[in-house]
C-alpha cells in the first residue's frame, strides 16, 4: 500500500523552517503559536497537496477527509462549528507561498457566513451592523478572488450606497445599509456568474482553497516567478485560520508592527494601527490610521503585551520582524510575522546592531546585507533638509538623485545638453529611437512601464537615474508637456528633480548631496568622529567583517593615477585593467594617426618613437600610484578606425577641399585608410592580439614603454608590479608569438638598466576558444584575466550595443532570462565556460594567477559566482570596488 502523505498540519505541528512544506505564513504561524503566543487556531494545507492538485486537476484524495478531521478538532476547540446558524465558527483562507509572490491569491476573510449564519454571529456579538458588515466582506472578497468578479462593480455598489446615505465613511453605514448592500452584492455575483453565493459554509471553504491553488498558475504570478527565477512546481500552501474582529467597537481594531523602524533601523514603536476595523483596512488605507504609539493610550493592556510579544520575537529570530495583529474587545491576537523588508540603510544599521546586542555574529551579520544596498547608499541624493515639492511617484527604476530641465523629446535632450544644459528626458515610454536622448539626459522618466521596460533596462545598463511608469503624469510629447495631478503643467525646459532610488519626482531643482558613505571610502568622513552618523559607522564595521572573511581579491579597472588613488582609497588590491587605449587619445592622436598611416618602415618607427616616451610616462604614474600592488596592463585592444575621424565627416571635408580646388592630399589619404580599416563588425575584425600581429612594432613598443617604466620605477626604490596581458587571444600559437617578442624587449631592457624586471605575461580569455583551449593557452600564459564581457557577446552571439536597445526588454518580459546577462553573469552558459578555462588552466599551471576583469567584477551574484569557481580576483571599477568587498566577504560565509 501507498504509504500516507500527511497533507494538512495544524498550527502547532509546523515550525519555521517548514517553509517549502508549509509556506512563509504558515511556517511562522505554526512557529508563533509554538512561542506560547496567541494565534488564532488553525491548520494548514501543504504545498504537496497543492502540487498534486496542480499535476493532475484533482485535490489529493486524502485530502477531504484530512482537512474535515482538522476542521472537526478546530470546531471542537473553538466550541462552535464552522458556519453553524446560531453560533457560527469563521475563518479565513490564506494563500502561503515559500516565497511571497504579487499576483497570487488575495486572503478571504469571514468564511462560513450565509443568510442564515449571519443573524447567528450578530447575536453571538451582540452587534447586528458587525455581522451584516462581515458579511458583505465576504460576499465581495469571495465574489472577487474566488468567482473572478469585477472587484470594481463592488466598490461602485459601496460607494452608491455611502452617497446616497450623504456619508464618506464605511463605518458611518449602519446594519440596515449593510443588509440592502448584501442583497445588491449577492446579485450582482448572480448576474456575473451566473450562481448563487454559495451557501454551504464547506462549499465557500473548500472553493476558496482550490481558488488558492489556481491562483499559483495565475498569469502574474507565473511571469514573477519566471523572472525571479522561483521554480514553478513549488506550489502554494493554505492556511485556514480561525477569525477574530478587529470590527467589533472601538475597543477593537487591527494593525501591523515593526520591531524596528524599516526605514531607519532605529529602534523604537513603528506601525500604524486602526480602532474598530477589519484585515486589510489598515493597508488599503480607506481610513486614518494612528501610529502605534497611541495604542499604548487607547488600550493600554493590549499595548504592553504588544511589546513584551515584539520582543520575544526578535529574540527568537535574531532579526527585524514584521507583524500583523489584530484586537478584538481588548484581546489581543497575533495574524502574521516574518522577518521584514527594511532599507538599505536600515540592514546595514540592524545587522551591526544585532552583533553588538550579541543576538547574531559577524558572519551572520554579512548574510544581512548586500552589495546592491551598498551601491545604493553610494548614490549622491537629494538634501534631506531641502524643501521639496514631491508630485508625483514612479517606479525606482534606477538609483541616482537627477535635476534638469524638462525635454519631451530626444532631439531636444541632445540639443540642449550640447549646449551645457542639463535636462531630464520625459517620455511615456522609451523605445530605440530615444537612445541619444536618453545618453545626453541626467535621467530620465517615464509614465509607462515597469522595472523591465525598456527606460528602466537601459537606464540601468547606463548607470543612469531613471524613474519610471509615474502613471499620475499625463504626458503629452506633442505638446512638449505633462500635467501633474494637481492639474499644474510642466512646460519644456521647466526644471523638475528625480530620485531613482525612491521613484519620487519633485517639481523644481532639488540640492544634491553627496553620499556619506561615499564621504567615508575617500577619507573625508571618519567613523567614530563626531560628525560620523551611525549609517557610516556601521557600513566601516560591516566592511572590515567582509574584509576579514573575504578569499577574493578585488582589484579595480583603472587608467590613470587619478583613479588608480581613489581605487586605492575604496580598497582596491591593485589594478585588473588598464585600457592603453585611452593613452591613445586626445592630442597623441595625431601619432597614432601617423603610425596608421605610414608607408615606410621608417615612418611607423618615428612614430612609435615619439608615442613611447608619452607611454612611459602614462606608467611610471600609475605603477607609482599603486606602488607595491599588481598592475595588469592590457595591450591595445580596440580596432584601429576608433583612432581615424568619422568616415562620413571626412568625406565631406575632401569633397568640400576639392570642390574648392584647395590641397587635400593627407585627408585623402587618411580617407582611404578609413576605407581600407573600416569593419562590418569590427567586434569580430581586426582588434586586440590581431593588431600586434599585424602592426609591426606596436606591441613591443608598449611592452617597452612598461618595462621602461617599471626600471624607472625600480631605480626610485618603488616597488612596480607590473603584469603584460594580451586582448583577444584566441589560439596558443598567437599568444606564443606575442610573448616570444615581448621576452626579447624584456630583456634588452633588463639588460641595459641592469634591472630584475619580474614582469608576468598573460592572456584575457574572452572568447570561446580560447576558453575551450585554455590548457594549451596556459602553456605560454602566467595568467588568465576572464573578459567576460566579450565573452558573454560571442557565446551568446550578442553585440552588446545593439541587443540592449533593441529586444532586451523583449526577452525580459517574456521571461527568457530575469536580468541582462551583461549585468550578471549567465553561469550556464558563460559561466560554465569559465569553470572549465578555470579548471584546465590550473592542470597545465597549477600556480595561474586566474581573475575577471569584465563589469560583472562588481556585479553581487557574479562576484559569488567566481569565488565558487575558485578565481583568485575580480576587478571592477573604482566606485564598485567596495561592493565586490562586501560580496566576496558574503560569499566566503
Ligand atoms: P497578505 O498575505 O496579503 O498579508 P493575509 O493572509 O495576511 O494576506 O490576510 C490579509 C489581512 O487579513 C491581514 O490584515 C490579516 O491580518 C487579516 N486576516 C487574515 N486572517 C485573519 C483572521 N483569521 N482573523 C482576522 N484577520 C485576519
Ligand atoms: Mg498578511
Ligand atoms: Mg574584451
Amino acid at each position: 500500500a501507498e504509504k500516507a502523505v500527511k497533507y494538512v498540519y495544524d498550527f502547532t505541528e509546523g515550525n519555521k523552517d517548514l517553509k517549502d512544506l508549509l509556506g512563509g505564513k504558515g511556517a511562522n504561524l505554526a512557529e508563533m503559536t509554538n512561542l506560547g503566543l496567541p494565534v488564532p487556531p488553525g491548520f494548514t494545507i501543504t504545498t504537496e497537496a497543492c502540487k498534486v492538485y496542480l499535476e493532475s486537476g484533482e485535490e489529493p484524495a486524502a485530502l477531504r477527509d484530512e482537512v474535515s478531521a482538522h476542521l472537526e478538532a478546530l470546531e471542537q476547540k473553538m466550541g462552535k462549528k464552522l458556519g453553524q446558524p446560531d453560533n457560527p465558527l469563521l475563518v479565513s483562507v490564506r494563500s502561503g507561498a515559500k516565497f511571497s509572490m504579487p499576483g497570487m491569491m488575495d486572503t478571504v476573510l469571514n468564511i462560513g457566513l450565509s443568510d442564515k449564519s449571519v443573524q447567528g454571529l450578530a447575536k453571538q456579538a451582540g452587534d447586528e451592523r458587525f455581522a451584516w458588515d462581515s458579511y458583505r466582506r465576504l460576499i465581495q472578497m469571495f465574489g472577487k478572488t474566488v468567482l473572478g468578479v469585477d472587484g470594481d462593480l463592488f466598490e461602485d455598489a459601496l460607494d452608491k450606497a455611502k452617497q446616497a446615505k450623504k456619508v464618506t465613511d464605511d463605518t458611518e453605514l449602519d446594519a440596515a445599509d449593510l443588509k440592502k448592500l448584501v442583497t445588491k452584492f449577492k446579485k450582482i455575483v448572480k448576474s456575473e456568474t451566473g450562481r448563487d453565493f454559495p451557501q454551504d459554509p464547506r462549499e465557500q471553504m473548500d472553493l476558496a482553497i482550490r481558488a488558492v491553488f489556481d491562483s499559483w498558475n495565475g498569469e502574474r504570478a507565473r511571469l514573477y516567478r519566471r523572472q525571479e527565477r522561483i521554480p514553478h512546481d513549488l506550489g502554494t500552501a493554505v492556511n485556514i485560520c480561525s477569525m477574530v474582529f478587529g470590527n467589533l467597537g472601538p475597543d477593537s481594531g487591527t494593525g501591523v508592527a515593526f520591531t524596528r523602524d524599516p526605514a531607519s533601523g532605529q529602534q523604537g514603536v513603528y506601525g500604524d494601527y486602526l480602532q474598530n476595523a477589519q484585515g486589510e483596512d489598515v493597508v488599503a488605507g480607506i481610513r486614518n490610521t494612528v501610529p502605534l504609539a497611541e495604542l499604548e493610550r487607547i488600550d493600554k493592556k493590549s499595548y504592553d503585551q504588544l511589546m513584551q510579544i515584539m520582543e520575544t520575537l526578535e529574540n527568537h529570530y535574531k532579526d527585524l520582524c514584521d507583524i500583523e495583529f489584530t484586537i478584538e474587545r481588548g484581546r489581543l491576537w497575533m495574524l502574521q510575522t516574518r522577518v521584514g523588508k527594511r532599507t538599505a540603510a536600515a540592514a546595514f544599521r540592524i545587522a551591526t546592531q544585532l552583533v553588538d546586542q550579541g543576538l547574531i555574529d559577524e558572519a551572520e551579520a554579512l548574510k544581512r546585507v548586500t552589495g546592491d544596498q551598498l551601491a545604493q547608499l553610494m548614490f549622491p541624493r537629494f538634501d534631506e533638509h531641502a524643501k521639496v515639492e514631491q508630485v508625483a511617484r514612479g517606479i525606482a527604476a534606477s538609483p541616482g538623485a537627477a535635476v534638469g530641465k524638462a525635454v519631451f523629446d530626444s532631439y531636444t535632450a541632445v540639443k540642449w545638453s550640447r549646449s551645457g544644459e542639463k535636462v531630464i528626458l520625459i517620455r511615456r515610454e522609451t523605445n530605440p529611437d530615444d537612445l541619444d536622448g536618453m545618453i545626453a539626459a541626467e535621467g530620465i522618466l517615464t509614465s509607462r512601464g515597469g522595472k523591465t521596460s525598456h527606460a528602466a533596462v537601459v537606464a540601468r545598463g547606463m548607470g543612469k537615474t531613471c524613474v519610471c511608469g509615474a502613471e499620475e503624469l499625463k504626458v503629452d510629447t506633442k505638446r512638449r508637456r505633462m500635467t501633474i495631478p494637481d492639474g499644474r503643467v510642466v512646460e519644456e525646459g521647466d526644471l523638475i528633480s528625480i530620485d531613482g532610488s525612491t521613484g519620487k519626482v519633485y517639481l523644481g531643482e532639488v540640492p544634491v548631496v553627496p553620499s556619506p558613505v561615499v564621504e567615508y571610502f575617500e577619507g573625508r568622513m571618519h567613523p567614530g568622529a563626531d560628525d560620523a552618523d551611525e549609517l557610516v559607522e556601521a557600513v566601516h564595521r560591516m566592511m572590515a567583517f567582509a574584509d576579514r572573511k573575504r578569499r577574493l581579491r578585488v582589484r579595480a579597472n583603472a587608467d590613470n593615477a587619478e583613479d588608480a588613488l581613489r581605487a586605492r582609497r575604496f580598497g582596491a588590491q591593485g589594478i585588473g585593467l588598464c585600457r592603453t587605449e585611452h593613452m591613445f587619445l586626445g592630442d597623441r592622436r595625431e601619432l597614432v594617426e601617423r603610425l596608421i598611416l605610414a608607408d615606410t618602415e621608417a615612418e611607423r618607427e618615428e612614430a612609435l618613437k615619439q608615442l613611447l616616451p608619452l607611454q612611459k610616462q602614462d606608467f611610471v604614474e600609475l605603477f607609482e600610484a599603486m606602488d607595491g600592488l599588481p598592475v595588469t596592463i592590457r595591450l591595445l585592444d580596440p580596432p584601429l578606425h576608433e583612432f581615424l575621424p568619422d568616415i562620413t565627416e571626412l568625406s565631406v571635408r575632401v569633397a568640400l577641399a576639392e570642390a574648392r580646388q584647395e590641397p587635400h592630399e593627407n585627408e585623402l589619404r587618411l580617407l582611404q585608410a578609413v576605407h581600407r580599416l573600416h569593419e562590418q563588425n569590427p567586434m569580430l575584425g581586426l582588434r586586440g592580439v590581431r593588431l600586434g600581429l599585424v602592426v609591426p612594432g606596436l606591441f613591443t613598443m608598449q611592452v617597452r614603454a612598461i618595462a621602461e617604466a617599471a626600471a624607472e620605477r625600480r631605480a626610485a626604490k618603488g616597488d612596480p608590479r607590473a603584469e603584460i596581458m594580451i586582448p583577444l587571444v584566441g589560439t596558443v600559437q598567437e599568444l606564443e608569438i606575442v610573448r616570444e617578442e615581448a621576452d626579447q624587449v624584456i630583456a634588452e631592457v633588463e639588460a641595459a638598466t641592469g634591472e630584475q624586471l619580474k614582469l608576468a605575461i598573460g592572456t584575457m580569455i574572452e572568447l570561446p576558444r580560447a576558453a575551450l583551449t585554455a590548457g594549451q593557452i596556459a602553456e605560454a600564459a602566467e595568467f588568465f584575466s576572464f573578459g567576460t564581457n566579450d565573452l558573454t557577446q560571442t557565446v551568446w552571439g550578442f553585440s552588446r550595443d545593439d541587443v540592449e536597445a533593441s529586444f532586451f526588454t523583449a526577452y525580459l518580459e517574456k521571461g527568457i532570462f530575469g536580468v541582462s546577462p551583461f549585468e550578471t553573469i549567465d553561469k550556464d552558459g558563460v559561466g560554465s565556460l569559465v569553470k572549465a578555462a578555470v579548471q584546465a588552466g590550473r592542470a597545465t599551471r597549477p600556480d595561474l594567477k586566474l581573475g575577471v576583469c569584465g563589469e560583472h567584477g562588481g556585479d553581487p551574484e557574479s562576484v559569488h559566482f567566481f569565488h565558487e569557481v575558485g578565481l583568485d580576483y575580480v576587478s571592477c571599477s573604482p566606485f564598485r570596488i567596495p561592493v565586490a568587498r562586501l560580496e566576496a566577504g558574503r560569499a566566503a560565509v
